[in-house]
């Protein structure tokens, strides 16, 4: 998968307010030959217009430069075990529309997908308009090939994706993890509109990360690079879905907090992670202190990443945000105690629409931008 991130950077930087070529130059570090260049091409592929010249002090007119916002649209998907998630997005990264449909991973997958991108493609006036899909999904992924390597929460292992729906669908398909596509997102109209470098933690039904380097989105040799929720923190700790023991994971997951709630005797079985919230709200004996110690133990071993990277902000994200006050107390201090420099740290508000935002951002970071 070849990405472009530059016309898409360029897009977002223009999404708030038009700027002449200069200062989008200056807000991306780049060179305005090498904006006028892109700007160039969006202009003529119609994603940008040019407004009139304004004349301010001597020297040549600077002329502002505006995106359409509805030049052309992105569906992103969002692929949850029990349902999905999809955002038609405008080039400013604004909402059209988003819908969520029920979806069962082990009955024809394929087929549902299908069928809810195809009714987004016959919609009429906004389908026609869709220059690509992206879905965002849990687990391992290799966004090149397009393969799902292993998705323990789907109950999916290397299934071709994105071949099976490409072979389906008029547009251009991509996969990514989720964690990844949320990333792309937060690099473009997010934590990077201040930062080249940072981290996203992503904390809900498992625990990843995305590292955003120079402006750019690392995925490793196969594109698995992120996989922090698999860090080792105690070979003799929990089993985890990965086959280990141990993992970061087992203590910060929803789901193992409620294994670790139940194991301690908080709570009479595995209970869902909104009970865990209530109990936590009503500050029931010693749920606030199990999750302090998950984000202590979080907080560990992000700083051990914060150092080897030398970066300076981190984004959290993830279903967990509800449970992030509780996580908070032991995570922040266990960050900050243990990173070499400063570092910001942002907590997102998340709904469950974020991953398809991030999934429509990385079709607009790729097949859209780079055309
Ligand atoms: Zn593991």
């Amino acid at each position: 998968m070849r990405e472009d991130l530059v016309r898409a950077e360029i897009l977002a930087t223009l999404a708030p307010e038009p700027l002449n070529r200069s200062q989008v130059a200056a807000r991306l570090g780049l060179g305005v030959a090498t904006v006028s260049e892109h700007t160039r091409r969006l202009i003529e592929l119609g994603y940008l217009r040019e407004l009139a010249p304004q004349v301010a002090g001597p020297g040549r007119p600077r002329v502002p430069l505006e995106v359409v916002p509805d030049a052309a649209y992105t569906l992103g998907l969002r692929v949850h075990h029990t349902h999905l998630v999809g955002v038609l997005m405008r080039t400013n990264g604004s909402e059209v529309s988003r819908f969520t449909l029920p979806f069962d991973p082990h009955t024809d997958p394929v087929g549902q997908l299908t069928k809810a991108c195809l009714e987004v493609l016959a919609d009429p006036g906004t389908g026609d308009r869709v220059r690509g899909i992206g879905l965002a999904v849990p687990g391992v992924i290799d966004p090149a090939k397009g393969v799902v390597r292993m998705s323990p929460h789907l109950g999916w292992s290397d299934l071709p994706l994105r071949p099976l729906l490409a072979d389906r669908l008029p547009v251009p398909v991509l996969i990514d993890n989720d964690t990844r596509a949320s990333t792309t997102a937060e690099l473009l109209f997010g934590t990077g509109r201040d930062h080249d470098d940072f981290l996203v933690l992503a904390v809900g039904g498992g625990v990843g990360m995305g590292i955003v380097l120079g402006r750019r989105l690392h995925r490793g040799p196969d594109g698995v690079a992120g996989e922090f929720g698999h860090v080792p923190v105690d070979p003799s700790g929990p089993p985890c879905v990965c086959g280990r023991r141990g993992c970061l994971e087992t203590y910060a997951a929803d789901y193992a907090l409620a294994e670790r709630a139940h194991e301690r005797g908080l709570t009479p079985a595995v209970v869902p992670v909104a009970d865990l919230h209530r109990l936590a709200s009503a500050d029931a004996p010693g749920i606030r202190t199990l999750m302090a110690e998950a984000g202590a133990t979080l907080g560990r071993a992000a700083a051990g990443v914060v150092n080897v990277l030398a970066v300076r902000a981190l984004t959290v994200i993830g279903e967990s945000h509800v449970l992030w006050p509780y996580f908070e107390p032991g995570f922040r201090p266990a960050v900050e105690g243990g990173v070499l420099s400063g570092l910001e740290i942002t907590v997102r508000q998340w709904d469950d629409s974020a991953h398809a935002r991030g999934a429509a951002s990385l079709v607009l970071a790729t097949t859209l931008a780079s055309r």
